[in-house]
């Protein structure tokens, strides 16, 4: 086995795949961009190496300073991940070329597999069903036109160097079919620098199963039995299972055999996959199925298998890379219970998945599973990370599993309803609306079934009257411990429920909130009034006594300018505009500044006698666990100042200057 090895990748894969590497015994090198500095991956290494700037192009894809790193560091072996270099047979030349081990299949398997049309020419001539059309070499439209017609619409023209859904159109009437060759085309050419394209019958209610197989250098090939990647938005998978819902022994047995042929035409050695399209308009049936691709690496969804089989396929990785037979045989490999994966990703679900950039100001993952199932979290990420532009969006994959799939799914959801994210909009509570969907929890699924039920499953609902009353309450700061993130219970912190009333102002999306919130002497209720549209009407909200516990109290978050409060696996959040921006506008003459809200002064920076500009920064007020500095709102000399570490009151004068 290996002693060291690096890992060229980022991010959730290259933490995965150090956490394999660190129980085997084995050192890692990581390698990082400027981005990544202080990136996870960094931290979890034992070693870390400055590769270059933030775009891949300039770090993670630049193979000559990654092998250097390698070699720098004594590294034997680099593992890719996945995307990056991961499918990139130059660069495995120039890996083994360096002396060094590249985890993963040999140059000629990634080159036999890497174009799509020359990969189904090689199944067909093993005996694999490739799914119907044209995959020749004539580029010519006359000729790719007249193949679709004799195929018969719908067709789907495919780049062969394709990848991640790019470069494909489906094509419904041969009238469109010139314009969408075009379009094809050009997204190729862009993305891969290669426009041929095959075409292919576009498969009815189409269902993506994929068989995952593993080979070693002495010809030995197994299979892992199938996962499902149905649900797909964009031709790319949002949650993936294993085993495929509805399958048979009998569809099993035919496809994972086929997938076990297609690996062993190539003499392939490593982990890998290959994908199948299966027309599921009557159930997975044996003759219905059709190879798409090989995908020559380890795949994002790989730990829905690991669930199943109880196997770590990093660990095979390294040991069949390292020069081992197959730990274990085709027999001893079992399928046990089912498993999900979602992918938690930065993206706008309700604007067709824009991808978002964001700091995850909060972040927090579900502590413990139900009872009776477990739960993975695999993540790249810590709180107060930045989702940049420069990479994948992918914020963690959740991946649950039970012992059967309904149990499975259960606990899916109850794992992305106790996840919570602020700061940067996600597709968390799109993935627990389809995980909820009817068809998708009866296993009805198809690559058609987000596409048809977007829009219900992307809508946002409108916080309902107790979230709003519950971010006004947080917004008002009114308790002055705010040490809980529960509105309800810091509110029983709040001594002996003094009187007390207070306006707030907030934003939810275009709505502007502005509400009052008053503790009436002796009673354990606080009002919330709406004083814009009484949208919010006038509600009471009964405070738990002091020392009870807060059953049914939000989940909430505060981060720079922001309120969030969570329901389920939606997140509300709700914009506060500074209160001392509205400080700010005070009279600039005025001979005293006051709080504007109850805090603690951190620091003073002033002293009595002192002589202050405009604008220079006098104290520090913490409040609502937010620092603000207070400015000198106008030239002059300092008579009083509030002391450092003293709790003020609103409305508490913190500086005077003296007369002039
Ligand atoms: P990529 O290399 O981009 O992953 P694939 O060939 O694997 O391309 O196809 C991606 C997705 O497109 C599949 O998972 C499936 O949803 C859809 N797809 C591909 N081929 C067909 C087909 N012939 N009929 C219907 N859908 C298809
Ligand atoms: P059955 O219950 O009919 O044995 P299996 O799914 O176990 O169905 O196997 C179906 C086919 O796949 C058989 O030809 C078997 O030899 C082969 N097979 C089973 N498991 C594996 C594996 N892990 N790797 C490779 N081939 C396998
Ligand atoms: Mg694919």
């Amino acid at each position: 086995m290996f002693e060291k090895i690096l890992i060229a990748n980022r991010g959730e894969i290259a933490c995965r795949v150090i956490r394999t590497a660190r129980r085997l015994g084995i050192a890692t090198v990581a390698v990082y961009s400027d981005v990544d500095a202080r990136a996870l991956h960094v931290e979890l290494a034992d070693e870390a190496v400055h590769i270059g700037p933030s775009p891949a192009a300039e770090s993670y894809l630049r193979g000559e300073t990654i092998i250097r790193a390698a070699l720098d560091t004594g590294a034997e072996a680099i593992h890719p991940g996945y995307g990056f270099l991961s499918e990139n047979p130059d660069f495995v030349d120039q890996v083994e070329a360096a002396g060094l081990v590249f985890i993963g299949p040999s140059a000629d398997a990634i080159r036999a597999m890497g174009l799509k049309d020359a990969a189904k020419a090689l199944m067909e001539k093993a005996g694999v069903p490739v799914v119907p059309g044209y995959h020749g070499d004539t580029q010519a439209l006359v000729l790719l036109a007249s193949k679709a017609r004799e195929i018969g619409y719908p067709v789907l023209i495919k780049a062969r160097a394709g990848g991640g859904g790019k470069g494909m159109r489906r094509v419904d009437d041969p009238d469109q079919f010139a314009d969408a060759l075009a379009a094809a085309r050009r997204e190729a050419k862009a993305a891969f620098g290669d426009d041929h394209v095959l075409i292919e019958k576009y498969v009815e209610k189409p269902r993506h199963i994929e068989v995952q197989v593993f080979g070693d250098r002495f010809g030995n090939v197994v299979h892992l039995f199938e996962r499902d990647c149905s649900a797909q938005r964009r031709h790319q998978k949002v949650i993936e299972e294993a085993p495929a819902p509805g399958m048979t022994p009998e569809v099993r047995a035919a496809m994972c055999e086929a997938a076990v042929t297609a690996a062993k035409a190539i003499g392939y050695a490593g982990a890998g996959t290959i994908e199948f399209i299966v027309d599921a308009s009557e159930g997975p049936k044996q003759d219905r199925f059709w190879f798409m691709e090989m995908n020559t690496r380890l795949q994002v969804e790989h730990p829905v298998t690991e669930m199943v089989t109880g196997i770590d396929l990093v660990e095979w990785q390294l040991r069949v890379a390292a020069g081992e037979a197959l730990p274990l045989s085709r027999d001893e490999i079992r399928l046990d219970g089912h498993a999900f994966e979602a992918r938690l990703y930065a993206e706008d679900a309700s604007k067709g998945f824009l991808p978002a950039t964001g700091t995850l100001h909060h972040l927090k993952f579900p502590e413990a599973p139900l009872p009776g199932t477990r739960l993975r979290v695999e993540t790249g990420v810590q709180e107060g990370d930045a989702i940049s532009p420069y990479y994948d969006p992918m914020i963690a994959k959740l991946v649950a599993h039970g012992p059967d799939r309904a149990a499975a799914l259960g606990a899916l959801v109850a794992a992305l309803e106790s996840t919570e994210v602020a700061g940067s909009v996600t597709n968390l509570a799109f993935l627990a609306a389809l995980a909820r969907e009817p068809d998708f929890s009866a296993g009805e699924v198809d690559t058609g079934l987000i596409g048809r039920k977007q829009d219900a499953l992307t809508k946002n609902p409108e916080p309902s009257p107790g979230i709003l009353a519950a971010a006004v309450i947080a917004a008002s700061g009114i308790h002055d411990r705010p040490r809980t993130s529960d509105p309800w219970s810091s509110l029983s912190g709040y001594a002996h429920f003094h009187p007390i009333a207070r306006r707030v102002s907030l934003r939810y999306q275009d709505r502007e909130i502005s509400a009052h919130v008053a503790v009436e002497e002796g009673s354990p209720k606080v009002l919330v009034r709406d004083e814009v549209d009484g949208a919010l009407g006038k509600m009471q909200h009964h405070l738990p006594s002091p020392g009870a516990g807060s059953s049914g109290g939000a989940r909430i978050a505060r981060w720079p300018g922001h309120i969030t409060i969570f329901d389920g696996a939606i997140g509300y959040d709700f914009a506060v505009p500074d209160p001392l921006e509205r400080a700010d506008d005070a009279d600039a003459t005025a001979d005293s500044m006051r709080a504007p809200m109850p805090g603690l002064v951190k620091l003073v920076r002033a002293a009595c006698g002192d002589l202050v500009k405009k604008g220079q920064p006098l104290l520090v007020l913490e409040a609502m666990k937010m620092e603000h500095t207070i400015a000198a709102a106008h030239d002059g000399e300092i008579a009083e100042i509030a002391a450092e570490g003293a709790q003020v009151s609103e409305g508490a004068v913190l500086v005077r200057f003296a007369e002039i």
